[in-house]
């Protein structure tokens, strides 16, 4: 019998009557004579609402406590979708991550999937129960709760689809699957029928949240076939494949547009060997993992140097450099939260010159300044003010020829 696993995201389970909806679609797949497993998402909101809670006690919650807070939400849909489905005269069980034996390692709020038992899930399965497991959860060796970071519980549903061998893994989200921008800001936006693991890599690793960074690690590395698309209509979604199947492949696939960085400069630090080290060493072993790097030389000796951190960082990171900019004798460090990382990205790419040079070109027409600049082979970012991004999102997904086709007025 097939054996299917489907995650829904937070607005999918956003009240009870959202609840009901996931329930219908889980037994009619069910009754078509599969197996079904589902994991989910707390309700939209919900882990936000738990997070800010935790910060009305303190600004900085101790982070095993804030796991067993956050995986409370996770817990709540579980119970609710296998209630509701038990209501329907369906056999139906709930799981916790740790029930469902997910087993990750001890670094809270971000936890790491090591390893997963499932054999509970398997028995369950066998005997023809629908089995609901609360996402973005799991336990550490000694047994401790811990979550996976934001978005984790994509990366619950194509582990659990992995150690279950399941024939597919579907995303159910509130988009009919993966688009070549945000539909939300770009309402050109075109939706994608398949695209290749290395792409959908670099795009969610570039803000597309659409589906967490991790999920789509782990289902290229292990070849799990994830199907992305929504649980509001009946719409085929967009497929991960290998390699793209399209004949002509497109340069550019995705404009991608990420928020979450902030930058920190230091001024006028003196050009000498060892001072990059210097500067990037404390911020590596505080665990913050620093973006682009731009080193500015300047006359007599003395350099500018200017990296991007995750927003969430930031904070942490300004108090570091101060402490090292007084120990190298640099003259200042500034920061800015207020940019954002505009991305092109495509296989395409690799072969095909150019592509940087129309990017410029674009956001200048628009009197977009670009403040920094990083390419791969299948990627170029250019770090903008804030203020612009949906703009150069929309111009570049305009020039890259990306646009929807417009029907004609009937
Ligand atoms: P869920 O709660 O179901 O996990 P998310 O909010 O995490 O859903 O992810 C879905 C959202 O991702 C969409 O509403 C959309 O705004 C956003 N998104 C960003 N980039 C893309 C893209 N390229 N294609 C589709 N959706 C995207
Ligand atoms: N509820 C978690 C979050 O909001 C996990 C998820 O939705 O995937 O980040
Ligand atoms: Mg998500």
């Amino acid at each position: 019998m097939p054996l299917i696993v489907q995650k829904y995201g937070g607005t999918s389970v956003a009240s009870l009557e959202h609840i009901r909806r996931v329930a219908e679609r889980v037994a009619k797949t069910y009754d078509q004579g599969n197996d079904v497993i589902v994991v989910l998402s707390a309700m939209a909101g919900v882990t936000d609402g738990l997070i800010n809670m935790a910060r009305k006690i303190t600004e900085t919650p101790e982070k095993q406590e804030l796991d067993v807070l956050l995986a409370t939400g996770e817990q709540t849909t579980a119970a609710l979708l296998a209630m509701t489905l038990k209501a329907m005269n369906y056999p139906a069980k709930s799981l916790l991550g740790f029930q469902a034996e997910v087993l990750t390692d001890r670094a809270f709020g971000n936890a790491r999937i090591m390893d997963i038992g499932a054999s509970r899930i398997k028995d369950l399965v066998a005997r023809r129960t629908i089995v609901v497991v609360a996402g973005f959860q799991g336990a550490d060796a000694d047994g401790n709760i811990t979550t996976l970071g934001r978005g984790g519980s994509d990366t619950s549903a194509v582990a659990i689809a992995f150690a279950v061998k399941a024939d597919m893994c579907e995303i159910y989200t509130d988009v009919d699957g993966i688009y070549t921008a945000d539909p939300g800001i770009c309402k050109k936006a075109r939706k994608l029928y398949t695209v290749s693991y290395d792409e959908m890599l670099e795009t969610a690793s570039l803000g597309a949240k659409v589906l967490q960074i991790r999920s789509v690690e782990f289902a290229k590395k292990y070849n799990v076939p994830v199907h992305v698309r929504s649980s509001f209509s009946e719409e085929e979604g967009t497929m991960l494949v290998n390699e793209a199947t399209n004949m002509e492949q497109p340069v550019v696939m995705g404009v991608t547009c990420n928020k979450n960085e902030a930058r920190i400069t230091l001024k006028n630090v003196p050009d000498q060997p060892g001072i990059a080290s210097k500067i990037f060493s404390p911020v590596a072993e505080a665990g913050i993992v620093v973006d682009m790097i731009i080193q500015n030389t300047r006359s007599e000796g003395l350099t500018d140097l200017t990296f991007t951190v995750p927003k969430i960082s930031f904070k942490d990171a300004m108090e570091i450099e101060k402490k090292v900019a007084a120990e190298i004798k640099a003259e200042d460090v500034f920061g800015d939260e207020n940019i954002a990382k505009i991305s092109v990205t495509g296989v395409g790419m690799k072969s095909h010159s150019g592509v940087a040079a129309t990017m410029f070109s674009t956001l200048a027409a628009v009197n977009i300044n670009i403040l920094m600049i990083s390419t791969s082979e299948i990627r170029i970012s250019c770090v903008v003010e804030e203020n612009y991004a949906e703009l150069a999102v929309r111009v570049l997904h305009t020039a890259f020829g990306l646009d929807k086709e417009e029907h004609a007025p009937v």
